[in-house]
């Protein structure tokens, strides 16, 4: 439809489509120089010696388990309050999640709610930068370090921001990214695993190829350890193709600018809606430097689950994009009937879950359209404020 405003868009120009036809005539669709330049891309962003491209931002977070060693009996600490990969790649390797309460003004894992939860078992503390912000990331690798449990830093939502001095994907033993397209930049499907750890990233390499102890396929040896047909661990394919690849280094060179966009598509928001009383806008603290991934506003408290729902649904009716970033993960039906979770285990989570509401937000959103997706949600806002006044006169 010609006037819709879709919740997100990837930003792919000439050069992305110039660099996935150069591949295409090099005859090297995978396991080739693009990968290894994109590794040394996002490895420099986000500071660290090693980057491991691989299939998925979900594919990343699963092998950083499998390479920690994280396996069953074990447990590992999350947040309820994220994509649901976040935690489901706890149960892909059998571990056990352990959900932690979130702070309420970052929507992050509250690090106050860390310490107490960490045990003998623990085994890794998975932290996610909730869109984008980086905030108690510091906190919580500094928890994770005295009591000796490796941190897995997802950093799916929030390449390229920064805390401080110091870069998303730097903290703890292991970060990871994700380029699904409505990240900030996009390989069509991709992640990266990033880290200092040279054991680690070698483990991850092997693990993405199939349980290979090296890359090469034209390998002369049909005997060698190092032959194409021998599997040192069991693997997975997790590779990123050399389109990916290429589509990726053009977007990492971009970087900068995309970043900048998004933080102008930010303030136009800010601008708008800070007249909204309804209308909680996101806190980002000094000290972060956010790259923004989505724009999620919260409903004031009175409003409703059901009220923010037809918000939603009438947002869309008006080709709108809206979502409900994110229902809680320990009340999806997966980890509810597994592990008896109930509505009100984690309050602070659910309670915000109920009432936020994500807004269409991409690069080249415009002031234009800005003012048309404020004014649709104004007329939203003001529709249900009309039920709840005549409800109290009842
Ligand atoms: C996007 C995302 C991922 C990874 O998603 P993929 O679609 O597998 O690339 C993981 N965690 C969080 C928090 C995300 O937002």
């Amino acid at each position: 439809m010609a006037g819709q405003i879709p919740l997100s868009m990837p930003d792919i120009t000439q050069a992305e489509i110039d660099a996935v036809v150069d591949v295409l005539r090099s005859g090297r669709l995978s396991i080739g120089p693009r990968q290894a330049r994109f590794e040394e891309l996002v490895a420099h962003a986000a500071g660290r010696n090693h980057g491991v491209a691989v299939s998925s931002g979900t594919a990343g977070l699963h092998l950083a388990l499998l390479a920690l060693g994280v396996g069953p009996g074990d447990q590992v600490i999350t947040t309820p309050f994220s994509f649901i990969a976040s935690a489901n790649v706890i149960l892909y390797v059998g571990a056990t999640p352990v959900f932690v309460d979130i702070d309420p003004v970052s929507l992050n894992l509250d690090p106050e709610k860390l310490e107490s939860a960490i045990n003998e078992k623990t085994k890794a503390i998975i932290a996610v930068e909730v869109f984008g912000n980086p905030t108690h990331m510091d906190e919580i690798e500094r928890i994770a370090a005295r009591h000796e449990v490796p941190l897995v830093e997802d950093g799916c939502e929030a390449l390229g921001g920064k805390l401080g001095s110091r870069c998303v994907g730097s903290f703890g033993r292991v970060g990871v990214f994700g380029f699904y397209p409505n990240k900030q930049i996009t390989t069509g499907e991709g992640g990266m695993i990033v880290t200092d750890d040279d054991v680690l990233a070698e483990r991850c390499r092997a693990l993405r190829n199939q349980g290979r102890a090296q890359n090469n396929p034209a390998a002369e040896s049909i005997t060698d350890e190092g032959s194409w047909l021998h599997h040192e661990h069991l693997g997975y394919n997790y590779r990123l193709s050399e389109l990916a690849a290429a589509m990726g280094i053009v977007q990492m060179e971009r970087l900068d600018d995309i970043l900048a966009r998004r933080r102008e598509v930010a303030c136009m928001y800010f601008d708008k809606l800070m007249d909204y009383p309804e209308i909680i806008l996101p806190t980002i603290p000094d000290e972060a430097s956010m790259s923004w991934f989505v724009f999620v506003v919260r409903l004031s408290n009175p409003f409703t689950v059901k009220q923010r729902e037809r918000i939603i649904t009438g947002l869309r009716r008006h080709d709108v994009g809206s979502s409900n970033y994110f229902p809680p993960i320990h009340l999806q039906p997966p980890y509810r009937q597994r592990f008896n979770f109930q509505t009100g285990d984690f309050l602070i989570a659910e309670s915000l879950a109920q009432r936020t509401l994500a807004l269409p937000f991409y690069n080249k959103l415009d002031a234009t359209q800005i003012e048309l997706v404020c004014l649709t949600l104004r007329i939203m806002l003001d529709r249900e404020k009309l039920t709840m006044d005549s409800v109290e006169e009842n």
